[in-house]
Order: C-alpha cells, then structure tokens, then sequence
C-alpha cells in the first residue's frame, strides 16, 4: 500500500544555523507523536549533512532540492546526485516549478535528473503542475500528462514504483491561493489513471501523489482526505515547526 508523505520544501530559506534549530525543533516535535506518514525536510544543500545528523532517521527522511543532470566534472556550482546521496539524504525534489521557470529546466533535463537521482539510490519526488494560464485554457491535464510522458515514462516500473509525484499547481505556490479539494483530487485521480495505463493497477495503486501549494493547517485535513491525495509538499508553512507539525498530524 502507499505511503503517506509529508515533505517540507524549505528552498532557499535559513542560514546553516537556524536550520539546525528548526530540525532540532522538528525532531523533538515529531518524536512527541507518532506520526501516521512519512516526514521528509527538503533543506538546501549546505544543510544536508547536519540535519541528517539531527534528526532521527526512523521518522525522518532529509531530501535535496536539485541535483545535477550531469555525472560529474567540469560543472561549477552543481551537485552531483552522487554527492547528495553521500550526505545521507534519502529524496531530491526534482522538477519543481521554480527550477523550470527560472533555471529552464525542461522535462529532457528532468529526465536526465531523475536518471542519476534513482542510479543513485535517491527517491525523486517529482514535481509537476500547470501554470493559471494553462489551467484558464483547460490545457491543464494536457501539461501534466506532457511533463509525466515525456520526463518519467521511459522508466521501467521497478524504477517508476521509487518515484513520489508531487502535484503542485504553479498558479498555487506560495499565493495562498489553495486549490479546492475537489480539483486536487480530480488531478490527481487523472495522474493515477495514466499512470494505470502506462505501467497498470498494481504500479499506480502503490505511487505517492503529493499535493503541493499554499497547504496549511487549516487545509490540510480535507486535501489528504481526498483518496488520491497522499499527503504534501509544503514550502511556507514548513519554515515553522509548529506549522509544519499541524500538517503532519493533519493526517
Ligand atoms: C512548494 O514550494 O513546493 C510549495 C508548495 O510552496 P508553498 O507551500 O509555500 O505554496
């Protein structure tokens, strides 16, 4: 059965310090309860090696935000997915709206990306989500449907069952503005559904499908209630402890 996966995305937020601070608080948090998903901190890559350190891996997996498409060399200022995986990091978020509208990320590059990440025994949760334009031209299942194909459907399924989907719709991240319950679940019901088509029941039945933008604790609830809805990733609300917990135990 698939697990439940809430992920924090802290992008590029804390100095190394304060970042230990807030996975120490975290740790202590999460060790009070037992939590009924997976708890994943996406840190910046500087923060890897010590929040690694700090918390307890039972509970908590750490993750990186990016890696290279590239194996290794003459590359400056990249990070290798080899070298994430040395920090002990687990996941790398892949595919986020921010590195494709700012770093051009394409889904080839991704495809390169998610290659090395599973050579490398790292878990790409990948993101995927239309923009508010594409969505107001009803294109968006189109978007999506493009982004899966063309930047994960060459795995075999052994290699897709590693992966997290993530579903963020652009036009939702960082907005406030949430999408409804109803329109996460109606994606995400279609993501599952393709990827019934491509790769069958047993496979899609057993994928994590992420939603992601402006999750809080005052929505969460009711978007992981939704039955394809398989917890979150949040950015925001995951720089603060208390927020990030009340999601947590959303579920
Ligand atoms: C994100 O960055 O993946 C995200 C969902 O951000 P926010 O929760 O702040 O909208």
């Amino acid at each position: 059965m698939r697990q439940n996966i809430v992920a924090g995305n802290w992008k590029m937020n804390k100095t190394l310090q304060e970042g230990i601070e807030l996975a120490k608080e975290v740790n202590s948090k999460v060790g009070a309860i037992t939590p009924k998903c997976k708890v994943v901190l996406g840190t910046p890559f500087v923060h890897i090696t010590e929040v690694v350190k700090t918390v307890d891996a039972s509970k908590i997996s750490v993750a990186a935000q990016n890696c290279a498409d590239k194996v290794s060399g003459a590359y400056t200022g990249e990070v290798s997915a080899s070298m994430v995986k040395s920090t002990g990091a687990q996941y790398v978020i892949l595919g986020h709206s921010e590195r494709r509208a700012y770093y051009g990320e394409t889904n080839a590059i991704l495809k390169e990306k998610t290659d090395l990440a599973l050579t490398n025994e790292l878990k790409p949760i990948f993101c995927i989500g239309e923009v508010l334009s594409e969505r107001e031209s009803n294109i968006h299942f189109d978007i999506v449907k493009q982004q899966i194909e063309e930047s994960l459907f060459h795995l075999s399924a052994g290699d897709f069952s590693k992966i997290v989907l993530a579903y963020e719709p652009v036009w939702a991240i960082g907005t406030g503005k949430t999408a409804s319950s109803d329109q996460a679940q109606e994606m995400h019901a279609f993501i599952r559904q393709l990827i019934v088509s491509k790769y069958g029941e047993e496979v899609a039945n057993n994928i994590s499908i992420l939603y992601g933008g402006s999750c809080n604790a005052a929505n969460a609830k009711e978007l992981f209630a939704n039955p394809d809805v398989d917890g979150g990733l949040i950015g925001g609300a995951s720089l603060k402890a208390d927020d990030f917990l009340a999601i947590i135990t959303a579920f």
